[in-house]
């Protein structure tokens, strides 16, 4: 059983689909949502959710919450103010500072999904240890790395990452919808603030544009309506329980005011003045929360900018996140769309229903859609050696287009051979071969050529290699079968045994790549001591042959470090015998001497 999760800031959920509709999971205590928080005391266990949450006031600098932000960042490259430390020098991955020990934003993550395992294999009865985790459509690789990783740690295996905004689309059953749907996805959360704009092509989401600001979401509102119920009062509250307190209230007051139109906000013995009741309406909070509001305009105005789009060529407008629960919120994102937004699913829980739908299609028991956004496998050619060249990586989100340009490896070479390659092996061998063809161009000197490999595969999974000799501008374009229509045992038969191989893989590899290397050199050099004659020192030429002789034995040899060495040696103890060439070249001798 694969379950979705939806790692979320702010709060965290777990779902399963199961006879024909998702569920997600409730903890012990009957609650969905999980704060993304966890605890760590002095001694025992972390504690984790709404446990952790509560130590939040009494605790801060051990409390760790909104880890979400440094995953796979490094110090440095963002640091807002949190109540917690940070540890590491400059550019080095974050590590949080807890006094007596660090722990990394992986570690912190792992923890959060540990509970939602549990919780999980509580309600199912039986284990979990299987996941697709949503992350950000704006995530880079390192960023999703660090997810996969906090994953193994908490022992699932992450089958899968999906952007957030395709598994809110998911879970809004847009995939079933018509062709070329445009669909805009607001995310509105706690923490932050995201919107995407997707294009629905041959049954894969396409993220055309992302924008959204990482510091803002319901958390300013709250803070803002913390201020406005202080003036109120007429004081300042300064002690941290009687701030969370306070801060609880606003919350709950906020909420209550996406329903009813007035509410009334208590606020029990603050700093020892006797107990205050407030009247808070709708059109106070709506005051309050509007510059908030207002700042997503132009994000999403950028947004449509970088789709090319105008909001008129949208056909959906979806809105994600708990901070979409209020009608301000929800007007404003139909107000810059230009259309009434689709509520139809709970915001708060979209992200993970889409999580547990793309968990089942890729278990199998759901079949009618194929959403298929990645690249199982990475996708390359054959370079001089029988080395894999990765164009592709894996993982890539599809659609998705790269290349690179190549050369000739033998002087007046007339064609190029273009093996193209599907895996992660370092040998070209070892990979499965797509297809193959030639790429004719104009004889040339070693290494002047230039021919252009580029690889594209559309929203269809189809893969187009097209080949071109920059200098005549021929071309050749072949198409291969699907690309991505991998099974899922072939994609786990590859990944085991480039896993079980690494060490000889990476070995043949650099062996293959100091051979080539020794391969170039042994020749030139033999010819440049020819040619400086007796300008060069026997003692010098006593030694470059040495280092001549090691490399040639080496190369019998077959290890590749021990090679790698002696042609390293080799390009060091030439460095002299190639300034002495280049110099006899520049300034040959007056005849006669
Ligand atoms: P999320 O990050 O998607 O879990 O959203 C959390 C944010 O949504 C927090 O700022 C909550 O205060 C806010 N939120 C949750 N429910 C409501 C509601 N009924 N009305 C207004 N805001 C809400």
């Amino acid at each position: 059983m694969i379950v979705g999760i939806d790692l979320g800031t702010t709060n965290s959920l777990i779902g399963v689909y199961d006879g024909g509709f998702v569920t997600l999971i409730a903890d012990q205590g009957g609650r969905r949502l999980t704060p993304s928080v966890v605890h760590y005391p002095e001694e025992g266990e972390p504690l984790v959710g709404r446990a952790a949450e509560r130590m939040r006031v009494l605790r801060p600098e051990r409390t760790v919450f909104s880890v979400k932000r440094y995953m796979g960042r490094r110090i440095g490259e963002e640091s807002p103010d949190m109540p917690y430390g940070l540890a590491g020098e400059r550019g080095a991955p974050v590590q949080i500072d807890l006094g007596d020990r660090t722990v990394s934003p992986e570690e912190v993550s792992a923890e959060i999904l540990r509970k939602l395992k549990a919780d999980a294999e509580r309600a199912l009865g039986c284990a979990v240890d299987k996941a697709v985790v949503t992350v950000p459509a704006y995530f880079n690789d390192a960023q999703r790395t660090a997810t996969k990783r906090a994953g193994e740690l908490a022992g699932l295996e992450v089958v899968r990452i999906v952007n957030e905004p395709t598994a809110a689309a998911l879970a809004y059953g847009l995939e079933r919808m018509s062709e070329n749907t445009r669909i805009a996805v607001y995310d509105f959360g706690g923490g932050t603030f995201d919107v995407s704009i997707l294009e629905l092509t041959g049954g894969v989401f396409q993220v055309l544009s992302t924008n959204g600001n990482t510091r803002l979401g319901g958390d300013n509102i709250d803070a803002s309506l913390v201020r406005h119920l202080e003036e109120e009062c007429g004081f300042v509250v300064t002690d941290p329980a009687a701030r969370a307190r306070l801060l609880e209230a606003a919350i709950e007051a906020k909420h209550r005011l996406s329903d009813a139109e007035e509410t009334v906000v208590n606020l029990p013995f603050l700093e020892s003045v006797s107990s205050s009741e407030f009247v808070l309406t709708r059109a106070m909070l709506e005051q309050i929360a509007l510059p908030w509001v207002e700042k997503t305009r132009a994000h999403c105005l950028r947004a449509l900018a970088d789709a090319n789009m105008e909001p008129s060529a949208l056909d959906e407008l979806i809105l994600v996140g708990g901070s979409t629960r209020m009608p301000l919120v929800r007007r404003v994102a139909g107000e810059v769309f230009g259309r009434i937004p689709n509520c139809t699913r709970n915001p708060d829980e979209a992200v993970a229903e889409g999580a547990a739908l793309q968990a089942a299609i890729l278990e199998g028991t759901l079949t009618q859609v194929v959403l298929l956004d990645i690249t199982p496998l990475s996708l390359g050619i054959e370079t001089f050696g029988g080395l894999m060249n990765i164009i592709l990586p894996r993982n890539s989100t599809i659609p998705c287009k790269a290349g690179e340009m190549f050369t000739n490896a033998l002087p007046g070479q007339r064609a190029m051979l273009i093996r193209v390659l599907q895996g992660e092996r370092e040998l070209a061998n070892d990979n499965w071969e797509l297809g193959r063809f030639e790429i004719p161009f104009q004889p040339l000197p070693k290494g002047q050529a230039r021919v252009g490999v580029q690889f594209e595969i559309d929203a269809n999974g189809i893969l187009s290699v097209l080949a071109r000799d920059t200098a005549t501008g021929l071309e050749q374009v072949v198409s291969m079968t699907s690309a991505v229509e991998v099974s899922d045992e072939a994609v786990e038969k590859m990944l085991g045994d480039a896993l079980e191989n690494a060490f000889e893989d990476m070995n043949a590899r650099v062996f293959t790549e100091a051979r080539l290397k020794a391969e170039e050199m042994l020749p030139s050099v033999a010819k440049a001591l020819a040619m400086a004659g007796d300008r060069l020192s026997d003692q010098e030429r006593a030694r470059i042959m040495g280092c001549e002789a090691e490399v040639r034995d080496k190369l019998a040899g077959g290890a590749a470090q021990p090679l790698k060495k002696a042609v390293a040696a080799l390009d060091e103890a030439t460095q002299g015998l190639a300034a002495l060439v280049m110099e006899m070249a520049m300034n040959p001798p007056p005849k006669g001497e």
